[in-house]
């Protein structure tokens, strides 16, 4: 990042994207099944990397800036921070105790005295995975005071590339869009009357977890039949009998050998296709947008697929929600979470350049 400005630059925002779920206050990582993290201060580890750049902060970039609510700090370790400044693979964190995709920490640092943590399977609440506790952690003054340290803003990559293809793509001038995006999970990406849908937390929108199917198979997150189980990349390599980890390689191969005509390919097309067109009815019912947008690999799923999703829409969705509703493919492609995280970072000097003077 340094090497590619000029010299003398000074930081106006930062923001990242990255397939989990983010704790919008400080970007700290509660669950990214993919990447196989469980509770990592991620934006913690980001602003360490841009404090260690020395680059020059505006006083709008900080920490505590108007409506930023710090949490409590606790210091990355250091293989995450090699992961973010690229050096190693993101760490793999399994769930200490619990079953597969339970927070191990869950509770650390934002659960309030009167809630009650979900501890039916372990009963233990603590923070052994990630080495924190409620009380303890290391500021130290290296890498930086409350008062100097960057605000790095880090969201779910599907929440950005929805707020992507909003600004700049697919659904210029359209308010209320759901987007979709697909890989090994689904994630989703909501902007309703204009605004992004994130929930209390920025948990919102993990559509990929919503349960279509109680009887389904077990998903990453620990759950079972959730609607990524049906329509995400392994299940269509599955139900066409291919490598299952093959990813999008492998998606494309099967959407090309049913547009060819392979029998297996297409039965696997239209089972997934039909399971897309259920979760989306279901969004459509909900969210009544004007728009829904296929990411990622669910593009091809799509496009090979538009005949059974739009069936099911039509069979299940309320003809008042569905009525208006186009199905797209996004604009902006791959780029589109991180020119979301472009959007985020810059927003602070639309919104207020005399900041930034
Ligand atoms: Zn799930």
């Amino acid at each position: 990042m340094q090497k590619a400005a000029p010299p003398g630059a000074r930081l106006v925002g930062s923001a990242a994207a990255v397939s989990a779920m983010v704790r919008r206050e400080d970007g700290f990582v509660r669950l990214g099944p993919e990447l196989g993290w469980v509770d990592q201060p991620l934006g913690e580890a980001l602003a360490d990397v841009i404090i260690s750049t020395g680059v020059d902060l505006f006083p709008a970039t900080r920490l505590r800036a108007p409506g930023a609510v710090p949490a409590q700090r606790q210091a990355p370790d250091d293989d995450l921070v090699d992961a973010v400044n690229g050096r190693t693979m993101p760490a793999r964190r399994g769930p200490a105790g619990g079953g597969p995709g339970v927070p191990a920490g869950a509770g650390q640092g934002d659960l309030l005295d009167d809630e009650v943590p979900d501890t039916d399977d372990t009963g233990d609440t603590g923070g052994d995975a990630t080495g924190g506790s409620d009380t303890g952690h290391d500021t130290g003054s290296d890498t930086g005071s409350d008062a100097t340290r960057p605000l790095v803003q880090v969201r779910n990559n599907a929440d950005l590339a929805a707020l992507a293809e909003h600004a700049r793509g697919a659904a210029v001038g359209c308010d209320n869009v759901v987007y979709l995006y697909g890989d090994a999970g689904v994630g989703g990406g909501i902007i309703a009357a204009g605004r992004p849908v994130t929930g209390h937390g920025g948990y919102g929108g993990e559509v990929g977890h919503m349960v279509v199917n109680p009887a389904g198979k077990p998903c990453s997150c620990g759950s079972h039949g959730c609607w990524e189980t049906e329509i995400g990349e392994h299940a269509l390599l599955t139900a066409a009998g291919r490598d299952p980890s093959s990813g999008r390689e492998g998606i494309l191969a099967v959407v090309d050998a049913a547009g060819r005509g392979d029998a297996s390919a297409q039965a696997a097309v239209r089972q997934v296709g039909d399971w897309l067109g259920f979760g989306v009815a279901n969004l459509v019912n909900i969210f009544n947008p004007e728009m829904v947008i296929f990411g990622g690999t669910l593009r091809e799923v799509y496009l090979a697929s538009a005949a059974q999703v739009r069936s099911r829409l039509n069979r299940n969705a309320l003809p008042a929600c569905r009525e208006h509703v186009r199905l797209r493919t996004p604009v902006l492609g791959e780029d589109a979470a991180l020119l979301g995280a472009a959007e985020l970072a810059f927003e602070p000097l639309f919104a207020d350049p005399l900041d930034f003077a």
